[in-house]
């Protein structure tokens, strides 16, 4: 009998092909995300369970503008995770199968914040686009960050009943990670009180209400010099909110890292990460983001 089962083990494995199948990506559910935040919250959940699609965009994802092909590789995945706040316009005149749809936000949309109308603006290779209508980085509350992170968790539980502990597993541990974020960064609020704090964009109207925080914006870009009517508008701005720290989406410009330094104002980055970072992740940068206001925080 011992020498049977042997044999039968033996012949089993001189069944295996000699050319090894292609990987089994095309068993695996795909799932298509609209952001980097969502991409990171599937990838901590699932891992290697689903098939990601989150494709290469220009620019900041809320205003990408996919081709037809583009939209195409979105509808035909298995799960669409959407962020909501009217996040990804384009989202809204493509036709998304609602069964397969889901908008992360809901459980909080009637906390979303509107945007006053303001002037169109650039936004690098994006071309011209406007803030108005809804405040969109929704995630820099990281405690609805938590909320978005639980629709993500309750979509792939359905699109995976047979891995339910794994994923509960995974979610508990994401949820730790932002519980984290969340009390850390609520210390730091605590510390600056009603310190007048500037953002160099737009994109930090979550972060404000959820943490208490007093910031108020200019429209500029990491990367462009403002004119003599955006500094103008600057000073203005100062004359009622006197700001010492001015918070960026990605790493500014040297020179405009000194002109501020000049009058008083330290660039901190606090990175939204709406698109996938070179070398870091999601939680990495978060916890930089927090690290760096606490620095800012400590200036006087
Ligand atoms: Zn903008």
């Amino acid at each position: 009998m011992k020498h049977f089962a042997a044999l039968i083990i033996i012949l089993l494995i001189g069944c295996k092909p000699a050319v090894e199948a292609p990987a089994p990506t095309a068993g695996k559910p795909r799932v298509a995300v609209v952001n980097y935040p969502l991409a990171f919250f599937v990838e901590r959940i699932a891992g290697d369970l689903v098939e990601m699609h989150f494709p290469a965009m220009d620019g900041d994802p809320a205003f990408w503008k996919p081709s037809a092909a583009e939209v195409r590789a979105f509808q035909s995945a298995d799960l669409i995770l959407l962020n909501g706040a009217s996040y990804a316009k384009w989202t809204a005149w493509a036709s998304l199968a609602d069964s397969k749809t889901v908008n992360t936000s809901a459980a909080f949309r009637d906390a979303f914040i509107a945007v006053k109308a303001e002037a169109a603006h650039q936004h690098g290779k994006g071309g011209e686009h406007s803030h108005a209508g809804t405040a969109f980085t929704t995630w820099l509350d990281f405690n609805q960050a938590q909320q978005q992170a639980a629709s993500v968790h309750r979509a792939l539980a359905r699109l995976l009943p047979a891995h339910s502990e794994m994923l509960a597993n995974n979610f508990a541990a994401l949820q730790r990670d932002l519980v984290s974020l969340d009390a850390d960064l609520r210390g730091i609020a605590a510390d600056l009180g009603d310190t007048p704090l500037l953002g160099s964009h737009p994109v930090y109207q979550y972060l404000a209400r959820g943490y208490g925080l007093n910031i108020r914006s200019v429209h500029w870009e990491p990367d462009a010099m403002p004119d003599a009517a955006g500094w103008a508008e600057l000073t203005a701005l100062r004359k009622t909110h006197p700001a010492k720290v001015m918070l960026w989406e990605a790493a500014p410009n040297e020179t405009i890292v000194a002109k501020l330094k000049a009058r008083g104002i330290r660039s901190v980055m606090f990175a939204p990460c709406a698109n996938r970072p070179g070398s870091t992740d999601w939680l990495a940068m978060m916890r930089a983001n927090v690290a760096a206001l606490r620095l800012a925080a400590g200036i006087d």
